[in-house]
């Protein structure tokens, strides 16, 4: 194994050999994994207990630095040059949710707040948090949101909210277990939670592997499939109400893009989408 000499090399050297060698199967408790896929500066393995994959990296010096868009400027460009796409996916996401049963939703991991603002438009009393200095201030500013600088760790609140979105978050969770319990903390007793992940059974996946849009090997721990998403969620004391299979956004130009169409196509027909839709409620 290569690492950075820097401070922060060290720090990502020290998290990774923790992460390698101490985290347990958030689904099934397990701590054997065997390698599912080497993609040289990668792998994944799968849990030998119940097939949940993870990304295990093995260079460090070559991946970008795991805090992707946390400068001013990155957030900017991220999340203000593609504000039509994140609109887009602020109502699809939300389109998933039952029509009725409005009132407060909790955002977690909101970035700038795409669907803190949708949810308010549709009637939501609606918050964010995230980690996220650049983010946060940037939905505050310029969307004039309600989002707090906050992890969940330490977010302290009496209130119980009636909606929890947990957008392409879960699979950067180191202990999914505790995260949950907090989710369910914070739900009300007809709570919901409305879960986006990455999708790794996926057609996508399958023609495109160490090179998958969906896998961001230096940020995301897990690699959920539709069934280990909805195992982790079964695991952690929630039911499951609904599952859909849709696709990641990719915005490919010209001929490639006609191609990427046509996949994203047959992804459709065959139920293969590399996105997973989850609502789920605890069992309280
Ligand atoms: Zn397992």
């Amino acid at each position: 194994m290569t690492l950075r000499t820097s401070q922060a090399g060290w720090k990502i050297f020290i998290e990774i050999y923790f992460m390698d060698n101490m985290l347990t199967c958030p689904i099934c408790g397990g701590k054997a994994y065997r390698t599912a896929l080497d993609c040289k500066k990668f792998f994944l393995t799968s849990c030998k207990g119940c097939k949940l994959t993870r990304t295990k990296l093995t260079d460090l010096i070559s991946g970008p630095s795991p805090d992707l868009y946390m400068s001013k400027s990155e957030a900017e460009k991220h999340y203000l040059v593609q504000r039509e796409q994140f609109a887009d996916y602020a109502r699809e996401i939300l389109d998933f949710l039952p029509n009725v049963n409005r009132g407060s939703l909790l955002d977690v991991g909101c970035g700038m707040g795409w669907v803190v603002k949708e949810a308010g438009r549709r009637g939501y009393v609606a918050v964010g948090i995230d980690p996220s200095v650049p983010y946060v201030n940037l939905g505050k500013r310029v969307l004039k949101l309600d989002l707090y600088r906050k992890t969940l760790e330490k977010f302290r609140t009496r209130q119980k909210f009636d909606v929890i979105v947990l957008n392409h978050v879960l699979e950067h969770i180191k202990n999914p277990r505790k995260f949950l319990e907090k989710i369910k903390y914070l739900s009300s007793k007809s709570g919901l939670l409305l879960v986006a992940c990455p999708n790794i059974d996926s057609l996508m996946f399958r023609l495109f592997r160490c090179k998958w849009y969906g896998l961001v090997p230096w940020q995301h721990i897990w690699q959920f499939s539709d069934k280990t998403l909805k195992m982790l969620l079964q695991a952690n004391g929630l039911e499951v109400i609904k599952i859909k299979k849709t696709n990641l956004y990719y915005k490919v130009p010209g001929i490639k893009g006609a191609v990427f169409r046509l996949l994203l196509w047959f992804s459709n027909i065959f139920q293969s989408g590399d996105q997973t839709f989850i609502l789920a409620r605890p069992n309280k």
